[in-house]
């Protein structure tokens, strides 16, 4: 669900039978309006509060994704408060490196994600002697924007061997949650397809009497998504052309974040030879650009650009830095389209303020 949250999309992914990653009481709240099936959903994440966990307890989730010790421990508790049982399964972080950028590397021993594999047995057996738990499955996510097959065979192998090893001692493994990662070409990249990706994975797992699940965010919607932006000035400072737009770090993060590439391309292009330029926003940071040192179509103030790629991980991490309110979302089907979320308007932005009355 991190990678786009929009109610639309939660909607259209329902409708073709997606059931929900969530990572916080936030995005347990947006699948549960957006008409999810409880029994359909799965919790990740390494944080997940008291108040969260009984909020999915409630809900009746298919598992929670235990990360910790201390996690497992908590959720022991709350469920003992609720006189339930808590459907869990354990994240094992199988130390592969999956080649992709460190900030979206979660497989690794140093990675705070997961469990090592040493310990997670422990952990399972310790799940399995405590009666407000039921341990039906095992997890595991190596990271993101992951383009070779090879990170996530790899990782498959290490799981399997756990999985048999945990059934031959009798827990009751029923469901295997390989994660998501899958990478998608913003720039030539060659991932492998989610046919050749799934294939390969469940061939592997056909032995393991498993419900495999899978929790792919980017390959659904990245490509699916363009932020449109209006060039406001060109600035020639020393050897640099800077085009500065009228988007930037608040609405699309990851250039800035984790020097990710994404395209740019005019709307209407023009007649003329490509410059390299710097695609910068109007937020006082120097962190806020979209592209460094691009060749560019050229370009001229008030022309629309398109900046491609931008469906996954755009509008679920943006902020309203400096003071911009949001931009809109629109969804586009063939030639029908439909505003899914409106503007965010100045109102919007001091709406949960107050002053003290003693000011
Ligand atoms: C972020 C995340 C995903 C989705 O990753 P993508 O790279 O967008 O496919 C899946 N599972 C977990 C636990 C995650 O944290």
């Amino acid at each position: 669900m991190k990678a786009n949250s929009s109610q639309a999309i939660l909607k259209l992914l329902l409708n073709m039978g997606a059931g929900f990653d969530i990572v916080s009481g936030g995005e347990l709240y947006r699948s549960l309006a957006a008409g999810a099936d409880p029994s359909k959903i799965v919790f990740s994440g390494v944080g997940k509060t008291h108040a969260e966990i009984a909020m999915a307890l409630e809900a009746k989730i298919l598992m929670f994704n235990v990360e910790s010790e201390a996690e497992l421990e908590r959720i022991a508790e709350v469920s003992t408060w609720l006189g339930c049982q808590a459907p869990i399964s354990i994240r094992v972080n199988p130390d592969i490196d999956p080649r992709t950028h460190p900030y979206i590397a979660t497989g690794l021993s140093e990675s705070k994600f997961g469990i090592d594999i040493q310990t997670a047995r422990k952990l399972f057996s310790r799940a399995q002697s405590m009666p407000s738990l039921d341990v039906i499955g095992v997890d595991c996510h190596i990271g993101s924007q992951i383009t070779e097959l090879q990170p996530f065979l790899d990782a498959f192998e290490r799981v399997r061997e756990l999985v048999l090893e945990l059934k031959s001692e009798g827990l009751p493994i029923r469901y295997l949650d390989l994660g998501g990662g899958l990478g998608i070409p913003y720039n030539g990249e060659t991932p492998p397809n989610p046919r050749e990706y799934t294939q390969a994975l469940s061939e592997r797992a056909a032995d393991l009497n498993c419900t495999l699940i899978f929790e792919p965010g980017r390959v659904l919607v990245g490509n699916a998504g363009v932020l449109l932006s209006k060039v406001e000035y060109l600035k020639q400072t020393g050897n640099k052309l800077f085009v500065i737009a009228d988007t930037g770090m608040h609405h699309l993060i990851r250039p800035a974040l984790y020097s990710a590439w994404q395209g740019i391309q005019p709307v209407t292009p023009r007649e003329g030879q490509p410059v390299t330029v710097d695609l910068v926003g109007p937020i006082c940071e120097s962190g806020d650009f979209l592209a460094k040192d691009r060749l560019l179509e050229p370009v001229e103030a008030g022309d629309l650009l398109a900046v491609m790629s931008a469906g996954a991980y755009g509008f679920s991490m943006a902020s309203n830095y400096n003071s911009y309110p949001r931009p809109a979302e629109v969804l586009v089907k063939g030639n029908q389209f439909s505003v899914i979320r409106q503007r965010e308007t100045y109102e919007d932005l001091t709406r949960h303020e107050l002053t003290p009355d003693w000011l």
